[in-house]
C-alpha cells in the first residue's frame, strides 16, 4: 500500500550531553518516511527545501526508497533549520532557534501521481496545511496526523476541524493533556476520540505509548535502551514505524494496531540511539524484528500458579 508523508525537511543542530551535529538531515517527514520505509513501499514525501539543501540528502532519501518527486525545492531560497539542546535529562529540550526560511510559504501541493496514496500521514504542520492536503487525495484508507503544542495553542479552531477528519492521532503526554485540559492521560484519550480520530496513541517518551480505541486499550513499554545519544525524531520514528507497519498490512484489527504499536517503538527505540537519522541509515530488517521479539518478552508473564 503506498503511503504519503507530508511534514518539514530540516537542517538540524543538536546539542545532547554526549555530542553534537550541526546541519545534520532531520525534519518530521524524514524521520517519518525513513522509519515507514523499512515496511512498505512506495513512500512518497510532500515537503519543501532550499537550494541549500546538500545532494546527499537527497541519495540518503533515494537510498531508502522514498520517491522525493513531490520534495519541493526553492532554489533561491534557504532550507529550514532547526537548532535544540537536551539537558542532562534528556526528556527536557531547548529550542535554540526554529529558522522556518522557505518552510514559512509551504503550500503542499500534492502531485497528480501522488492522489491516490491510500495511507497518508501527517506530520507536525499547521492543521489548516494539513486538511489542504487531505482535501487533494481521493479517499485514502487512514489519516494519521501529528500535532504540537504550538498549533493546540494558537489555531484551536483549524486544529478542531482537522482532528474531524483524521483517523489516527498520534501525540505526547503533554499535547494530549493540553488539547483536552485533561491530566489524566486514559480519560485525555476518551477525549480525543470524541473530537474526531478513532485511534488515539499518546507517546510517553521512556515510560512508553498508550493506545486507546472505542473498544481497545493497550499499553506499551518503551524499549530500555543503555545507549541514547539524541532523542530527535523519536516521535516521528514513532509514527512512521506505525504508519508504515499499517500500510503494509492494511489490517486495523486490534490485535494489528497493537503491532504497529510495538513496530512505532521499535523505531524510535533505534532512532535516539545515534545523532540524528545515523542509526536509520544501516538499520536491517533482522534488527527491527529481533527487537520486536524483546519488546515482547519485557511485558509477557506467566498466570498465577
Ligand atoms: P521530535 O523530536 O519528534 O519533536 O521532532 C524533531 C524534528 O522536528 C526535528 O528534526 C526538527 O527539524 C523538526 N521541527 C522542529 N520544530 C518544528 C516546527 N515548528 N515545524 C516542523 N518541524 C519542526
Amino acid at each position: 500500500m503506498s503511503l504519503l508523508v507530508v511534514g518539514s525537511v530540516a537542517l538540524d543542530s543538536v546539542e545532547t550531553p554526549f555530542g553534537n551535529v550541526q546541519n545534520a538531515l532531520g525534519g518530521s517527514a524524514v524521520y517519518i518516511s525513513t522509519s515507514a520505509s523499512y515496511f512498505s513501499a512506495p513512500i512518497r514525501i510532500v515537503a519543501v527545501v532550499g537550494g541549500d539543501f546538500p545532494k546527499k540528502h537527497l541519495k540518503f532519501l533515494e537510498k531508502r526508497n522514498i520517491d522525493v518527486d513531490g520534495l519541493q525545492i526553492i532554489e533561491n531560497g534557504k532550507t529550514f533549520r532547526w537548532g535544540g539542546r537536551y539537558h542532562y535529562d534528556l526528556n527536557m529540550r531547548d529550542t535554540l532557534y526554529t529558522e522556518l526560511n522557505v518552510f514559512e510559504k509551504f503550500d503542499p501541493i500534492i502531485p497528480e501521481g501522488y492522489r491516490k496514496s491510500s495511507y497518508v500521514c501527517l506530520g507536525n504542520i499547521h492543521p489548516a496545511l494539513q486538511r489542504k492536503v487531505l482535501q487533494q487525495i481521493a479517499k485514502p484508507r487512514l489519516v494519521i496526523g501529528d500535532t504540537m503544542n504550538y498549533w493546540i495553542e494558537n489555531t484551536a479552531d483549524e486544529l478542531k476541524k482537522t482532528l474531524k477528519v483524521m483517523d489516527a492521532l498520534v501525540v505526547n503526554d503533554s499535547e494530549a493533556r493540553l488539547l483536552t485540559q485533561e491530566p489524566n492521560l486514559y480519560k485525555s484519550a476518551r477525549r480525543i476520540i470524541e473530537m474526531g480520530p478513532k485511534i488515539v496513541i499518546i507517546k510517553k517518551g521512556e515510560h512508553g505509548a498508550l493506545l486507546v480505541t472505542e473498544n481497545t486499550v493497550f499499553s506499551a513499554p518503551a524499549y530500555p535502551l543503555e545507549t541514547i545519544n539524541d532523542p530527535t525524531g523519536a516521535g516521528d520514528s514513532f509514527a512512521g514505524g506505525f504508519a508504515g507497519w499499517l500500510a503494509k498490512t492494511d489490517d486495523f484489527s486490534p490485535e494489528n494496531l497493537k503491532r504497529a504499536v510495538i513496530y512505532g517503538s521499535t523505531l524510535a527505540s533505534f532512532c535516539v540511539e545515534r545523532f540524528g537519522v545515523e542509526r536509520l541509515e544501516d538499520l536491517t530488517y533482522l534488527e527491527i524484528k529481533d527487537r520486536y521479539r524483546s519488546f515482547r518478552e519485557l511485558s509477557q508473564f506467566g498466570e498465577e500458579s
